[in-house]
């Protein structure tokens, strides 16, 4: 006997119709030998409009209320999708994530599931049943719903495989798998064939939203391979497996991009051992997670700039935390929202030398100005005027061979 968890994502799910296609496919897969467990997202769209409506009741919504809130998109999803396997002669049921129970600890918004009660679910898959359980939501100890971030339901599906010890686990989504860039951005994008958890986890943390990067942690962590395929069509997926990339004989796997994020400027900050510290300490105590930063170099007027990228929506709440700063003192603060990040990324980068300078050649030729820039072993990541990220994917893709 095998056991394959399936993940629906919003859009496989988005319509009455593709709910019934995806009880069909479901069918295909199963067999008295091959057990499935399903996790569904919500219908796409739903999460965002809850988003919405929460906003519109208050500015500050409850943070419990709001998990509970968003977390209903799945439960919608998951009945109809249990309803349409039953309406097509399988035996199903739904299970929300308190009902089985998955256990989640740390914040809401952002919870990590820590233990799923397997139970229940096994004597139900062993009595031939199909269980659909609901992604993107859990329960924490002290018995509130949580969520795990946007795009959650990846992770519930990795963790289900761990739990379960699942022999495959395929992301259905709506596109054949991973690609060089973002399929949607160019027709020149290619599907990739396999990846390495280390590429997919680097091209995921940096915008590419076709897997959560938290769910790509966990499953490289636990050594689980995974499979991302389109719902609507039968081709070949992505394999992502536990391996540095040697299938890739290009230095450069992918190319990801961000729409969401402000470049914040303090100027003229006094110079002093501890000023960075003292800036960004208030902001990680208020979970603002900062992600580029640069310094110029002070001449010697004992003053320096500080830029630093955050996510577009914290930016408000950070200008106020950095005003309130009684510890640091500034002439200035700007921020522009109008920026996208840029990032190139590639196991083969490690043993190639140069591709700094091709990536910076590449975009200079296209007047393309850099502000900020971020490297890591297997990736680049630069800063640049959101006007410009499709001529920079394009030129970037063509450069290194991806096109
Ligand atoms: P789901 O609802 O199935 O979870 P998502 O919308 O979260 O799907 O993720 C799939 C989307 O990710 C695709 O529609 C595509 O536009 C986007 N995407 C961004 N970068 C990439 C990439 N490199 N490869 C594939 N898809 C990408
Ligand atoms: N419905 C949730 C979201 O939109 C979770 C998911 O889609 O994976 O973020
Ligand atoms: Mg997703």
């Amino acid at each position: 006997m095998s056991l394959t968890i399936l993940k629906f994502g919003g859009t496989s799910v988005g319509s009455i119709k593709k709910i019934s296609n995806v009880a069909k496919l479901i069918k295909k897969h199963y067999t008295k030998k091959n057990k499935l467990i399903i996790v569904s997202s919500a219908m796409s769209g739903v999460t965002n409009d809850l988003i919405k409506k929460s906003k519109q009741i208050s500015k500050n919504f409850d943070k419990f209320e709001y998990d509970v809130l968003l977390s209903s998109g799945e439960q919608i999803a998951c009945a109809l999708l249990s309803g349409a396997l039953l309406d097509i002669g399988l035996k199903s049921r739904s299970w929300l994530s308190w009902q089985v129970p998955i256990i989640t600890y740390g914040d809401n918004k952002s919870s990590r599931i820590v233990s799923i009660n397997k139970k229940e679910i096994l004597n139900y898959i062993n009595s031939g049943g199909i269980p659909i359980v609901t992604g993107f939501q859990g329960i924490s100890n002290k018995k509130r719903l949580t969520t795990l971030g946007r795009g959650g339901s990846d992770a519930t599906a990795i963790s289900i495989a761990k739990f379960f010890n699942a022999d495959n686990c395929i992301i259905y989504t709506d596109v054949d798998g991973v690609y060089t860039t973002d399929p949607k951005l160019t027709k020149k994008a290619k599907k990739i064939d396999k990846i390495s958890y280390e590429e997919i986890l680097e091209m995921a943390s940096l915008g590419a939203k076709v897997m959560a990067p938290s769910s790509v942690q966990d499953a490289m962590i636990n050594d689980i391979d995974i499979n991302i395929k389109s719902t609507f069509t039968n081709n070949d997926g992505t394999k992502i497996y536990n391996n540095q990339s040697k299938f890739n004989k290009n230095p450069i796997t992918g190319i990801a991009f961000t729409k969401n994020e402000s470049k914040i400027t303090l100027l003229g900050v006094v110079d002093r051992p501890g000023v960075a510290a003292s800036i960004f300490k208030p902001l990680a105590d208020n979970q603002i997670n900062v992600d580029m930063v640069i310094q110029n170099i002070s001449a010697n007027t004992g003053l320096t700039d500080i830029t630093f990228t955050i996510m577009r929506d914290e930016v408000k709440n950070c200008v106020k935390i950095l005003k309130d700063n009684k510890k640091i003192s500034y002439k200035k603060i700007i921020h522009d929202d109008n920026v996208s990040k840029v990032s190139i990324v590639g196991a083969g980068m490690i043993t190639t030398p140069g591709i700094t300078y091709r990536m910076f050649q590449a975009l200079a030729k296209k007047k393309i100005n850099i502000m900020v820039i971020s490297t890591s072993e297997i990736k680049i990541s630069v800063l640049i005027s959101q006007k410009n990220i499709k001529k920079a994917i394009q030129i970037l893709h063509k450069e290194f061979d991806l096109d």
